[in-house]
Order: structure tokens, then C-alpha cells, then sequence
């Protein structure tokens, strides 16, 4: 028969968590996610999962506790809730602020980390091995927080709990201290179709699964030109999509609400600070390889939906069409042609870049040839 830890273990960690602020820790065991490791390998060959990387990279790893924590026994599942919209701030935006969507109003990764270093701690001054994941390749966090019933999986993809909703980060920690498990939760959305209903892509047409290549909040992070064709759908969203989200019954009487706006990103400011500024305002979130000229693509997205049509407007996207990326230069022509700024496109007449003539061909500007 194995042997629990502690048996007081459990209900000490439960008291500290509880202080912290967090939702757990529920405890599951440390056997494959092969149910999973099948899903992510099915979405990987159909495509479905776009070019994401995070556990898509190597689900044979991810799937196995032991790449977390070799000689693991048990995972502790943790949530953290964040701020949802109150219901005031419906309308809070104004025409040329960009969204950022709820769970990256504030560095609520960061935070969820610390909480979970000071749980690992208390497992580590007790003699266990303790290893902390937040967000991280080495855990299918939803496959844990479902198994351990900590919560259950929506058909907007997320974990749900009871009292937050999907409003909440997932967190982890692998430890070989041998834990008594908990029940998984037996719920579903039933007949609900809400988040199906109110997403603008239809990214979620089929229940309990995710088109990536239609996400918008997926869409926001992937490096390279946004799709052509879902710019328009995008609206003044900057990072982040809620409509899956707000638009779900779970929790929603109980979870946390935002009491302000002061979040909204202006594109005109921001397109004219210096990368450094932009890395450190905006660093804190997930921008791919840390490129600011990810950024600069996503507030030209905003400025181009904006419908600014002041010379502010034109002097910034000036700036942008003399880029030194060819990602940022081919959205500002996006941008300056949905605004009528069709005059600006002579700064890129010279332009050699494929990405650059992709987009002037689009409105019917033959591109210049190198000849
Ligand atoms: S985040 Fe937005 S685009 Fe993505 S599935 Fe949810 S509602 Fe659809
Ligand atoms: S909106 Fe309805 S269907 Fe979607 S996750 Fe919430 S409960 Fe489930």
C-alpha cells in the first residue's frame, strides 16, 4: 500500500493557499496524459492548432509528469482568479483605444507564480521536492486542473470553476510528496452554446474544441501578418479576446470585477515610443521572441479598425510605412489604405518586400520590380 504523506500535509497547504488567495490545491496522480498527448497529436495533423508551440511543441513531454519533475508522486493543481468586466464598463472604450483583454490587464502570470513559490516552499522545508509550472511546456495545465477536479473544461476550451468561472490562470506543483487525490469534477456546459454563439470567428463551432487558425486571441501572439481576411472582425482588440469569456453564465455573479478602464491602449501614443518603451510597458505579457515590431503590428491592426482619419493619424503611419520590418510596413499599408490615406503608399513605391507588394496588390497598386 503506498504511503501518504503527512497526513496533516494536505490541510496545511489547503490553509496557506486559501491566504494566498488561490483556489486549491486539489491533488491528482502522476500517470500519462495519453488522452490528451492524442488530442494535441490529432489538432497538430489536421492543423487545428495553428502554429502554436507552448505544449503543441512536444506532447509525448508535456504528457508526462516526469519531464516536470523527475520522481514525481503528485501534482497539486492551483487557480488564481482574475478581474472580469463589471457590468458599467460595457461600454468603456472610446474610439481609439485598444482592447487588452482581462487576464492580461496586469501580470497576473507573475503573480500566480508568486503565490505557488511560497506553497513549494513550505514542501521544500518539509523535505519534499517541489517544482513550481505556471504557462510552461512541461504541463498540459487544463489536463491537470480536470483530473484533479479543480475544474472542468468548457466549451469555450478554458477551465471553469464554480466561483470564478473561466476567469482564472492555472498553476502547478510537481512534488514527490505522495499526496491523497482528489475527485474529478462530473460537469459539462450541457446545453449551453453561449461562448459558441458570441465568438466573432466561429473558432468554437465544434463543442469542446478550438480552431486556433480562427482565434483572434491566438492570432494576436503568432508572429508574422495578421490574416487579411479576420482584420475586420478583429475590431480594437490589442491583445487578448473576452468574448468567450464574458459571454459564459459560470461564476458570473461570483468572480472578481475590474472597477476601471485605465488599461485601454491608445495606438497613436504608443506606435511613437521607442521599442525599449514598448518592451517595458507591454513586457510582462507573451510577445513572440520579444520583438516590439509584434507590438507595432498589433496597434497598427487598432489604428487601421480605429477609423481615425486625423493628420496625428497620418503622421504616425507615415512613420510606420518607413519601418525597418516588413511585417510592420505591410500593416501600415493595410492601415493607411482602410483609413483613405492612399497618397502615403508612395513612401513604400520603391519597397522589395513580398509581404510589402502582397499588400499594395490588394488594393490594386502593381508592385515595383527590382529590374
Ligand atoms: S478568444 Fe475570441 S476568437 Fe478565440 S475562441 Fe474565444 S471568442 Fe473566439
Ligand atoms: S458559455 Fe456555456 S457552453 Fe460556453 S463554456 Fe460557459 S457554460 Fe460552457
Amino acid at each position: 500500500m503506498t504511503q501518504l504523506a503527512d497526513e496533516h500535509l494536505t490541510d496545511d497547504l489547503s490553509r496557506m493557499s486559501s491566504e494566498l488567495g488561490l483556489i486549491g490545491p486539489r491533488v491528482c496522480g502522476v500517470d500519462l496524459f495519453e488522452f490528451e498527448r492524442v488530442q494535441i497529436e490529432l489538432a497538430k495533423d489536421i492543423g487545428r492548432s495553428s502554429t502554436m508551440a507552448f505544449t503543441f511543441n512536444k506532447p509525448a513531454r508535456s504528457a508526462d509528469p516526469n519531464s516536470a519533475l523527475e520522481g514525481a508522486r503528485s501534482i497539486l493543481s492551483f487557480a488564481m482568479g482574475y478581474p472580469g468586466p463589471s457590468d458599467e464598463l460595457a461600454s468603456g472604450f472610446g474610439p481609439l483605444e485598444g482592447e487588452i483583454a482581462y487576464y492580461a490587464k496586469g501580470d497576473f502570470y507573475g503573480e500566480i507564480r508568486r503565490r505557488l513559490s511560497v506553497v513549494a516552499e513550505e514542501l521544500k522545508s518539509r523535505g519534499y521536492r517541489a517544482r513550481v509550472t505556471v504557462d510552461e511546456n512541461h504541463a498540459i495545465d487544463k489536463a491537470i486542473a480536470r483530473r484533479s477536479g479543480l475544474g472542468w473544461m468548457g466549451k469555450n476550451t478554458l477551465i471553469l470553476t464554480n466561483v470564478t468561472g473561466p476567469f482564472v490562470l492555472l498553476g502547478e506543483i510537481f512534488t514527490d510528496a505522495e499526496l491523497a487525490h482528489t475527485e474529478t469534477l462530473n460537469k459539462s456546459c450541457g446545453k449551453c452554446d453561449k461562448c459558441q454563439v458570441s465568438c466573432p470567428t466561429g473558432a468554437l463551432d465544434e463543442d469542446y474544441l478550438l480552431d486556433a487558425r480562427l482565434c483572434l486571441s491566438w492570432l494576436l501572439q503568432k508572429q508574422g501578418p495578421f490574416p487579411y481576411e479576420l482584420r475586420g472582425l478583429l475590431g480594437l482588440r490589442f491583445y487578448g479576446c473576452d468574448e468567450c469569456l464574458t459571454s459564459c453564465p459560470v461564476g458570473k455573479k461570483t468572480r472578481l470585477r475590474l472597477e476601471s478602464t485605465a488599461s485601454a491602449v491608445d495606438p497613436i501614443f504608443w506606435l511613437l515610443r521607442s521599442d525599449r518603451e514598448l518592451i517595458d510597458h507591454f513586457g510582462y505579457m507573451y510577445i513572440p521572441k520579444r520583438d516590439p515590431s509584434h507590438l507595432r503590428r498589433n496597434l497598427l491592426l487598432v489604428l487601421g479598425n480605429s477609423g481615425s482619419k486625423t493628420d496625428e493619424t497620418r503622421e504616425v503611419l507615415a512613420t510606420q510605412l518607413a519601418h525597418f520590418s516588413a511585417v510592420v510596413r505591410s500593416t501600415a499599408v493595410w492601415a493607411a489604405s482602410k483609413l483613405g490615406f492612399l497618397d502615403l503608399l508612395a513612401l513604400v513605391g520603391a519597397d522589395q518586400d513580398e509581404l510589402v507588394h502582397q499588400e499594395l496588390a490588394r488594393i490594386g497598386i502593381v508592385p515595383p520590380t527590382s529590374d
